[in-house]
């Protein structure tokens, strides 16, 4: 788990696919377009996020598509069985469809490094977006 946060994989640019040698850059330095989406989604993982998205119109079918079966299992009986207590079985539905798309999907330290994105763009002149 440690060296998860150590060595960093590698990043690319949405935009024109170039990769990206800096380490904390905000704008690829090919097309300018800006980074901080891909620094979002862990690209190590070996599943698409949207997929899941979509297969937990099933509750927990996301999660047994990524690998979780006993999670995916979990979910389904979970959401199953507070279908029937509206609105709190749509509810966990949508939590669990969010689980399955986002949970791995994002680097644990996201939310670090996306205020640490903005303060550098806001340094640099940059629009705030
Ligand atoms: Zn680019």
């Amino acid at each position: 788990m440690a060296e998860a946060r150590i060595v960093e994989p590698p990043r690319f640019c949405s935009r024109c696919g170039s990769p990206v040698v800096v380490v904390d850059a905000s704008y690829c330095k090919e097309c300018g377009a800006p980074l901080a989406a891909t620094v979002w989604l862990n690209r190590a993982i070996g599943w698409r996020p949207w997929t899941a998205l979509l297969l937990s119109i099933l509750p927990g079918l996301g999660q047994w598509y990524k690998g979780q079966r006993l999670r995916g299992v979990i979910w389904f009986l979970v959401v199953l069985a507070f279908y029937g207590l509206q609105p709190v079985g749509l509810m966990l539905h949508i939590i669990c469809a969010g689980n399955a798309a986002l949970s791995g999907a994002l680097k644990d330290d996201s939310p670090q490094r996306w205020s640490q994105l903005r303060r550098t763009a806001t340094r640099s002149g940059a629009r705030p977006t």
